[in-house]
């Protein structure tokens, strides 16, 4: 298959712009002119899109295949959201229009849905203000971090270390650290949640702060959690929660009635935009009513005449944390996929989610090693140890890619050796569970008859084996026009 620049053919082109009509010496300024014509090449339009469609089909997306990749929601997002974001009216404003209604009559919708999704995050996690600027889930959770420093800095309090569980996401020791604070990292139980006394030796009065997320990475919700909250707010520290993965628990439980401080949730993942690759993503982060003060500038206020404004007197405010109000356009689909869902939706999606992830952990509880004995929420984690002697779990990956799915997430929660993580969302039917769970059989039966066969995979995709640490870290992205390249 020739690629676009072997195509190039002199003087073919797509779409001709009239000469007469453009003259570039009038618009540019000479030095900026170029002196040779730029080095593209000249094909027609139907070549451009066959090569960008096959280009975009070499991949694997959400679109294209199942993708059960663990701790990332990798559901299908409805196209009614993709539609609302993309409304003139929405995605064609400037945070730097006049918010006022003379000549700005759009700007007060788009903030009218800033604060109308401020309210509903606020009802679904049952805390009292949202801050909608994070642009990923992890700055949500630098952002909380900044909140809770600046909360114990106003009451005097001495705090040096936040505590975080064992399974955490890698992003929370992360940002703990980026926000000052040493990190106390306390083990798992046999049952996959932080082990309660070990916990409570850790905590003292230097406690800044708990990051917890529930359930946690195992997909095992922590039978003990009020308690764990009681010690921690016992010495005036704050429970964080991280919501990234709000697929197991919205409609059903709040965050805020059980008595966490503040939260993140990733707009990303449970609603309604695509992600992968980088973003964009936005981590909306939510407080109690003591942490108000704190929240960053500017906010979205309603004024007594009912017309909407950005408001920046807050003296106590951690200030700035991005420009103007995040990533509108993720704000837009997660807006109306709340609206599109209501309640009840929001609630039958949590039911399916865990339903699916349960259906997965029972179906494939006989032939590969579950972590855990009780029933998951909305992920199951297996063990790839009991994979045919010389087998891991990466080549389970590999296998699973030749028979057109997505692998699940692998090696991780780091607490589980040969970790398989897989979560397969509300949004997949029974069918196609069924048949990943027969490819999951086929490929433990070929790990003790065939183990090379596994060896070799993926054999069906662009590329066979990489080595993933070079291309990740020496990625060269430069065309030479080597096929192989
Ligand atoms: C994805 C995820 C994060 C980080 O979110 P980003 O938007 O990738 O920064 C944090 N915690 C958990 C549990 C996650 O799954």
């Amino acid at each position: 298959m020739k690629l676009i620049f072997e195509k190039s053919s002199p003087g073919r082109g797509g779409v001709r712009i009239p000469e007469d009509r453009i003259s570039p010496e009038e618009v540019i300024p000479a030095e900026l002119l170029r002196s040779e014509p730029a080095e593209l090449p000249e094909v027609s339009e139907s070549e451009v899109v066959r090569h960008y469609t096959r280009l975009s089909r070499l991949n694997f997306s959400v679109d294209t295949h199942f993708y059960p990749l663990g701790s990332c929601t990798m559901k299908h997002n409805p196209r009614a959201c993709e539609k609302a974001a993309s409304v003139p009216e929405l995605c064609e404003t400037h945070p730097l229009w006049p918010q006022l209604r003379h000549g700005g009559l759009l700007t007060q919708g788009s903030l009218q849905i800033l604060y109308s999704l401020e309210r509903i995050l606020s009802e679904i996690t049952g805390l009292a203000e949202f801050t909608l600027q994070p642009m990923a889930g992890s700055h949500g959770e630098l952002t909380a971090v900044m909140m809770m420093a600046a909360y114990h800095r106003d009451r005097g309090n001495k705090k040096t270390h936040i505590i975080i569980p064992d399974s955490a996401h890698g992003t929370n020791p992360a940002s703990a650290a980026l926000g000052g604070y040493s990190v106390v990292t306390v083990p798992s139980d046999e049952n996959g949640v932080m082990d309660l006394e070990k916990f409570k030796e850790a905590v003292n009065e230097e406690t800044a702060g708990v990051m917890l997320t529930l359930p946690n990475t195992l997909g095992v919700f922590n039978p003990q959690i009020r308690e764990l909250i009681d010690a921690v707010h016992a010495v005036d520290g704050l429970m964080y929660y991280d919501g990234a993965n709000f697929n197991a628990i919205m409609g059903r439980i709040k965050p805020g009635d059980l008595g966490f401080d503040l939260c993140h949730l990733n707009l990303h993942k449970s609603f309604s935009t695509p992600h992968g690759g980088g973003g964009p993503g936005t981590g909306p982060v939510g407080v109690c009513e003591k942490l108000r003060p704190f929240l960053p500038i500017s906010r979205v206020a309603k004024t007594k005449d009912g017309t909407y404004t950005l408001d920046y007197d807050h003296p106590k405010s951690i200030g700035y944390i991005a420009p103007f109000y995040g990533n509108f356009s993720i704000l837009v689909r997660a807006y109306a996929y709340l609206l599109m869902l209501g309640r009840e939706g929001l609630r039958g999606t949590s039911n399916r989610a865990v339903l699916n992830a349960n259906y997965l952990l029972e179906k494939l509880r006989g032939s590969y090693a579950a972590v855990s004995e009780s029933r998951c929420m909305h992920e199951c984690v297996f063990s790839g140890k009991s994979l045919g002697e010389g087998i891991h779990t990466l080549d389970l990956a590999k296998a699973l890619l030749d028979r057109g799915v997505h692998a699940p997430t692998i090696y991780f929660p780091l607490n589980v050796p040969e970790a398989i993580m897989i979560e397969p969302t509300e949004t997949e039917t029974k069918e196609t569970l069924d048949e990943f769970v027969t490819m999951m059989e086929e490929i433990m039966e070929l790990s003790k008859t065939d183990p090379d066969a596994l060896h070799a995979a993926p054999v069906t995709t662009p590329v066979g084996r990489l080595d993933e640490v070079a291309a990740a870290k020496n990625m060269d992205l430069t065309y030479t026009g080597d096929q192989n390249d």
